[in-house]
């Protein structure tokens, strides 16, 4: 063979004896095939065969693969980000003159997306109270084609009855999809109680380093999954075996990282929620959270994720207090093996439910640095709100602390 064809091609090795424990990165567009015949008939491969790189390398099928058994669903695809599988969830079976009912805790750019294109695009949108399993009977139609949850809310933590939420949509002949990135599926396994497809941003706990975006959608029923498949490829929309590989590493310690940082923040949790500044803690896995039975009952475990409410009159003090932390960097996302805190806005985004709390919360991440470090730097937070409230701050509490 010429060198320049040599060049081109690539020769064939023996692999057998090679079994190594990571996955191989497959980067692929075109996947040839072995004559004429299998290529005309590619088609018939199905989504289990390989015919094009969009759909699929043994990479991203590896990690669809863990995530099908973990949510004990049928399948499940990969999205670039979180919240495009949150999109790629409903998409494919909204058309104008549907319903589409959306819990009001939902993940923000879902409610704009919903807010936004869904309608633009004729689709009708409805928000529910979240806790109100009423609240979605009295406004389900006969158009309604889903009924998007989370649980628990985005920020503010609220768990959501879903059975009794399935049940109500399935009556109506509507399908259920949960957003599922808190609890992730070592936690909560919402196709097992009544949903009909399961999203998470593998961004977080999954692929736990903070340096990778994606998702996944994993369906309960094969009926959902030629819909879902067909608008990605007319989309044009898949993820790259790098990043694939990244989330395949993450994954392998995701168990003992989300163990170790939902022990933490709960405890973590019950010590602040008895802080006089405090006005309340959210955190399902507290007795002191209203929705606490419910988690119990539905839930294997918590996550690394809470929200602090204080009382109004440290509220100001937070930014200041904020800039006191060593260990805790400032940032939005979570999941990832550096703890964060980021306050959260509430108000603008809640239209069923008012919300009475103050408008910002402080949200933080707990990740995998010395407990006693992470600790000491929250009470140093809440020491200087103290001083702020008492009017005691030296104005000294602004070093300029290096964060990455
Ligand atoms: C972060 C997050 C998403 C979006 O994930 P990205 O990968 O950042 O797009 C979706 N839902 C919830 C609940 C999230 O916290």
């Amino acid at each position: 063979m010429n060198d320049l064809t040599q060049c081109v091609l690539t020769p064939e090795v023996p692999t057998e004896g090679f079994d190594p424990l990571g996955v191989g990165v497959h980067r692929a567009s075109t996947i040839v095939f072995k004559d004429a015949a299998a290529y005309a008939s590619r088609g018939d491969r199905g989504h289990e065969g390989y015919s094009y790189g969009l759909y699929g390398t043994p990479t991203t099928r590896t990690l669809e693969a863990k995530l099908t058994s973990l949510e004990g669903g049928v399948w499940t695809f990969l999205a670039p980000s979180g919240q495009a599988a949150n999109a790629l969830a409903v998409l494919p079976f909204l058309a104008a003159g549907d319903h589409i009912l959306i819990a009001d805790t939902s993940y923000p750019p879902m409610r704009d997306l919903a807010e936004t294109d869904l309608r633009r695009l004729g689709v009708e949108v409805d928000f529910f109270k979240p806790k109100s399993p009423d609240d979605v009977a009295s406004k389900i139609r006969t158009t309604t084609k889903i009924v998007w949850c989370e649980s628990p809310g985005s920020s503010t933590m609220e768990i959501m009855d879903l059975p009794r939420i399935a049940a109500i949509a399935h009556e109506h002949g509507a399908l259920v999809g949960v957003d599922n990135t808190w609890a992730t599926p070592l936690n909560f396994k919402p196709l097992k109680h009544g949903a009909d497809i399961v999203t998470e941003a593998l961004t977080k706990f999954v692929s736990g380093h903070s340096d990778v975006l994606m998702g996944s959608i994993t369906i309960k029923d094969m009926a959902l999954l030629k819909p879902i498949r067909s608008l990605i490829g007319r989309m044009g929309i898949g993820v790259s075996p790098d990043d694939t590989s990244l989330v395949l590493r993450g994954f392998e310690t995701f168990g003992v990282r989300l163990r170790h940082s939902e022990r933490v923040a709960l405890a973590f949790a019950r010590k602040i929620e008895r802080h006089p500044l405090v006005k309340q803690v959210l955190h399902p896995a507290l007795e002191s959270s209203s929705e606490h039975a419910l988690w119990k009952r539905d839930f294997l475990g918590s996550s690394g994720v809470f929200s602090i409410l204080f009382k109004k009159e440290a509220i100001a003090y937070i930014p200041a207090a904020l800039d006191t932390l060593k260990v805790f960097a400032i940032g939005a996302s979570w999941g990832g093996t550096r703890s964060l805190a980021a306050p959260m806005s509430i108000d603008g985004f809640r239209s069923a439910t008012s919300w009475s709390g103050p408008d910002v919360i402080l949200r933080l991440s707990v990740g995998l640095e010395d407990e006693n470090e992470l600790w000491a730097d929250i009470e140093g937070l809440l020491a200087s709100l103290e001083a702020g409230v008492n009017g005691t701050s030296s104005g000294d509490e602004h070093p300029a602390v290096g964060r990455g």
